[in-house]
């Protein structure tokens, strides 16, 4: 899937489910689907998150992701 096809313009501020930084409201954003809990969740987080997270899928980043 290219990246600008599920970019979405942030209505108000949102945390990034990758960093845990803020996505400034006006700014581009992706919202990904973020597997936890039982639960596939759409979160939004920043697009160099994750195109970052995308082009490394360690076991590092899997245990961050559990701790959201
Ligand atoms: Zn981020």
């Amino acid at each position: 899937m290219r990246l600008d096809e599920i970019t979405h313009t942030a209505r108000s501020n949102y945390l990034c489910a990758c960093c845990g930084m803020t996505v400034p409201g006006g700014s581009r954003y992706v919202r990904a689907q973020v597997p936890g809990g039982g639960l596939v969740a759409k979160k939004p987080m920043h697009t160099a998150c994750y195109t970052r997270r995308a082009a490394s899928n360690t076991n590092m980043e899997k245990a961050h992701e559990r701790n959201i």
